[in-house]
């Protein structure tokens, strides 16, 4: 067609914080031919990514749930198998996300109790409001409290052990569900030793996979919430995944050429080392902060320690457009950034530096985004790019000598 944009030659740099790019490792593992999932072979398959979940989510006495739904799916699954309708569940709304997240509490008939931020900040900033709310809530109405662990559309990532302190310290028995869709194997996260009921993870973030997969760590607590929970479920319920699991299948047809790339997605972490996949995050992420702060711009986080390692929310000046830094780097560049998202909306622009991701991955990434915002006509300083080459060079990656 005459009228078609041409042939753009390279590679799309897909910079958004999820989907992320899926490392040809794991698309080799996707493209074999679909198998009979009730067949021996399948059940290896099954269990090879259960159990190799639960090393990622870091535990062993939970149970893993994977379904073929995006994260969204997940979070269903987390509120219709431990609650009931009417149930006060506590919500920190530390974004779009965690908004999203009580807007379904809403949906399916729970009374969410919303603490608000500014969201510039993780939900433990909010953990003393949490524990004053458990505290007065001496009849016990609230069945649970949930958290964003990584809040996507702002960049701030909740220190999950003060939340779980400020529920101890009130004394009380609600569930602690966490959201990590965009943390989980990016992000250190423990699921048991955090004292964690029911977590939510998805595919297409640090677990470097197509969308398509959403998981559950469900703690012995929680699994034994199902019991009094009344909320309808069907396609969601632990109880009907439980059994088929136990020998490795599912209650209904799995996505079984997903599960061919999550098993090599768990292999590949494993490899790297989750520690390793950890502190190559950290050191992006601080690397892009740097290339920020020497544009004399901003980040949507305003709090240190709350500062994501996945993704960075970059502001924009006061009467520019983020959707037009997004759209020049698109056209010019072929690169892709995260929108600003509901009351964000062109405010913010979001890098993602998540999943499979390197030194070099990140340079050309800032240096699309250096460029952009001069096309753009954004008021900033040069260096970025160069002031974030000069962190990665200081700091190289663990296993690189510098010369003397
Ligand atoms: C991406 C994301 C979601 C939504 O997941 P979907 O796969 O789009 O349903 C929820 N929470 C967080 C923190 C996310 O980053």
């Amino acid at each position: 067609m005459q009228n078609e944009p041409g042939r753009i030659a390279g590679r799309h740099f897909l910079q958004i914080p999820g989907p992320t790019n899926v490392p040809d490792r794991i698309l080799r593992a996707i493209d074999n031919p679909t198998m009979d999932h009730r067949s021996p072979g399948f059940a290896r398959l099954g269990q090879a990514c259960l159990e190799g979940m639960k090393t990622i989510f870091r535990t062993e006495r939970g149970r893993v749930f994977i379904y073929p739904a995006s994260g969204t799916g997940a979070w269903e699954a987390a509120l219709v198998n431990t609650l009931s309708p009417g149930d006060a569940v506590l919500m920190v709304e530390t974004g779009h996300f965690a908004s999203l997240w009580k807007r379904m509490a809403d949906r399916l008939g729970l009374a969410p109790l919303l603490i608000e931020t500014d969201w510039r900040v993780g939900a433990d900033a909010a953990a003393g409001a949490i524990e004053a709310r458990l505290a007065e809530d001496r009849a016990r109405a609230i069945k649970a409290v949930c958290v964003v662990h990584n809040e996507t559309s702002t960049g701030c990532t909740t220190d999950i052990p003060a939340i779980r302190r400020a529920i101890d310290a009130a004394g009380h028995p609600a569930l602690l569900m966490v959201d990590t869709i965009s943390s989980l194997a990016s992000i250190d996260y423990r699921h048991d030793e955090w004292g964690v009921d029911v977590t939510v993870g998805g595919s297409q973030k640090g677990l470097m996979l197509p969308p398509g997969l959403s998981f559950n760590a469900v703690s012995e607590k929680a699994f034994a919430a199902q019991k009094t929970a009344r909320l309808p479920r069907s396609f969601w319920s632990w109880d009907e995944q439980a059994g088929p699991n136990a020998a490795g299948y599912f209650p209904y047809t799995p996505a079984t050429n997903l599960l061919y790339g999550l098993r090599e997605a768990i292999a590949m972490l494993h490899e790297e080392g989750l520690e390793r996949v950890f502190a190559r995050h950290d050191r992006h992420a601080e690397a892009t902060r740097r290339a920020v702060a020497a544009w004399g711009l901003e980040t949507q986080c305003r709090v240190a320690k709350n500062h994501s390692s996945s993704l960075t929310a970059v502001r924009v000046p006061e009467g520019h457009s983020a959707d037009r830094v997004r759209a020049v780097i698109r056209d010019a560049f072929d690169m892709s950034l995260g929108n600003g998202l509901s009351r964000l909306a062109d405010r913010v622009f979001r890098i993602g530096h998540l999943g499979d991701f390197n030194d070099l991955t990140l340079m050309g990434t800032l240096a699309g985004v250096e460029m952009g915002l001069a096309l753009a006509g954004v008021p900033h300083k040069e260096g970025g790019v160069a002031a974030a080459m000069a962190y990665l060079a200081a700091q190289a990656a663990p296993g690189i000598a510098k010369a003397a």
